[in-house]
């Protein structure tokens, strides 16, 4: 066993990183921060059939966003690289050749053509101890043949050797032990002629072990091949130094039992994907977190709790209090349901820890998009008044905008309701008396507002109602003598009077 905790994070570039990619790095990020180890990014791009352009780019992008930084990756370099495993095809060619002459493995002719007719012939066809010896393969073949075979640059791949009846344990820290039999593995392909390069499998063993891992977190969707890759370390004569396993828990849809996809997101107005992302065939657009007014700490928070739990009531954590507190004894072993709208909660929550003034500066490129040019202490005191009721920021405008903006029409059911024959007149009076007051605060307004209403016998309710309408333009927004004193006595007057103005004639015309 190694003396420092190293994980990885393994994605293959194949396209936009799932939304279920990036929980796993967290939970390696989580671990070796908390044992003071490493976490690497290692690219697994040996399939070169699925290969998506930008896909790298996008990893990285990712994880700039969210703030959890590689102490080693393919961008940063490390003193184990190259960290794409395209450019490690020679190191993986000296195990295939190890693995060959030890007799731990072998090569295979068989073409597609060949394969396909034998799965005809068979049912439930493996490539196995009991199938190996009808096929045409180096154990089949005589030395001479086999090497003819490759001297006259005939394709083949590697296999590797299954005996049968043989016990493989995996140590899984979530699942715990798990024994299979040998016998229902196949001879798996770990490395093809055709391009020269190991098949995944084989390339993440190697890169395992050169790069010194000691825990494979990974997505349950590789259980499957954790004992071929015990397999392989016996095989290599590496078991010593085998990693441990944590295979987490399936992302799984809103609803229902199956696993989340993209196409449950499209269904339920979600993002899968941390970023937009621009498919580079097609030009179609998938939404991303991020775009979609996501704070990376509250994703973090959010899909922290995606599999593991505390333990404890406690809900919102920082990174660094999830560092502490990650274990993998509090992670489930059976899928963790995907709750958007849990994901929307924590936005909240994030929102309502900001400061108004980061909150205001959040805000700003929406309002300078409108073409407001406001101060940021205006901003700033805004966003106090009305940030308890947003889950994004992006949603601050729709409760904001009058504090920027004088209405230019006033919602029609408000008004029929709120503006009656005797409004007019009071608010004249509603005007004079702010235009008396010496004291504009919130306070003094409200104040005098309620003396006034209640030496007049006036209705409270019908008063401000108005009141409101003519300010905001419907019956909406924080309390009314908050909104007034930030937008201040000439404004104030100035749309009383506009009010007045615009519903009256509108009375008239009726
Ligand atoms: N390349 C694999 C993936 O795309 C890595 C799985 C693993 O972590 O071993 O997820």
């Amino acid at each position: 066993m190694y003396h420092k905790t190293r994980v990885r994070f393994a994605p293959s570039p194949t396209g936009p990183l799932h939304i279920g990619g990036v929980r796993t790095a967290l939970y390696n990020y989580l671990y070796a921060k908390q044992q003071g180890g490493d976490f690497i990014l290692r690219i697994e791009d040996t399939d070169t059939t699925r290969f998506v352009p930008g896909a790298e780019e996008y990893i990285r992008e990712t994880f700039d966003w969210l703030g959890l930084s590689f102490d080693e990756s393919p961008a940063k370099g490390g003193a184990y690289g190259p960290y794409r495993q395209s450019e490690r095809r020679e190191i993986y060619k000296v195990y295939v050749k190890q693995l060959l002459e030890s007799g731990a493995a072998y090569i295979a002719f068989d073409t597609p053509e060949e394969l396909e007719a034998r799965r005809g012939e068979i049912a439930n066809f493996q490539y196995d101890a009991t199938t190996r010896e009808k096929m045409r393969n180096s154990l089949t073949l005589s030395q001479e043949e086999t090497q003819s075979l490759i001297d006259g640059a005939t394709q083949y791949v590697v296999r590797i050797k299954i005996d049968p009846d043989r016990d493989i344990t995996v140590n899984d820290m979530i699942r715990g032990e798990v024994v299979i039999s040998s016998t229902v593995l196949d001879d798996k392909v770990i490395y093809k002629s055709s391009d020269e390069l190991p098949t995944y499998h084989l390339a993440n063993v190697v890169d395992d072990h050169l790069m010194e891992i000691t825990h494979v977190i990974r997505g349950e969707e590789w259980l499957p091949s954790a004992p071929l890759h015990v397999w392989l370390y016996r095989s290599l004569g590496w078991e010593e130094s085998m990693p441990r396993f944590a295979h987490l828990p399936l992302l799984l849809k809103p609803e229902g039992n199956g696993k989340l996809s993209k196409r449950d997101g499209d269904r339920l107005g979600f993002p899968v994907f941390p970023l937009e992302w621009k498919d580079p065939v097609t030009g179609d657009r998938s939404s991303g977190y991020r775009e979609s007014g996501y704070l990376p700490d509250a994703i973090i928070n959010f899909l922290a709790f995606l599999g593991w739990n505390p333990g404890t009531e406690q809900e919102i954590f920082t990174l660094d209090e999830l560092v502490q507190a990650f274990s993998f004894d509090r992670c489930s072993k059976s899928g963790a349901k995907f709750d958007v709208e849990k994901a929307k909660w924590y936005n909240h929550q994030y929102i309502l820890n900001l400061t108004d003034g980061e909150l205001a500066t959040l805000f700003a490129p929406i309002l300078k998009e409108k073409g407001v040019n406001a101060t940021q202490e205006k901003v700033t005191k805004v966003v106090g008044l009305v940030k308890a009721r947003v889950h994004f920021v992006k949603e601050l405008w729709d409760q904001s905008s009058f504090f920027f903006v004088a209405p230019v029409s006033y919602d029609e059911k408000t008004t029929r309701k709120r503006w009656k024959k005797e409004t007019p007149g009071q608010m004249r009076a509603l005007m004079q008396l702010i235009s008396e007051m010496d004291d504009f605060s919130a306070e003094n307004q409200e104040k005098a507002v309620m003396e006034w209403i209640q030496q007049n016998q006036l209705h409270t309710g019908n008063i401000m109602n108005a009141f409101r309408l003519a300010i905001v333009g419907e019956g909406k927004g924080p309390h009314m003598f908050n909104i007034t004193d930030v937008i201040g006595r000439d404004e104030t007057l100035r749309r009383l009077e506009q009010a007045i103005t615009t519903l009256t004639e509108r009375e008239e015309n009726i």
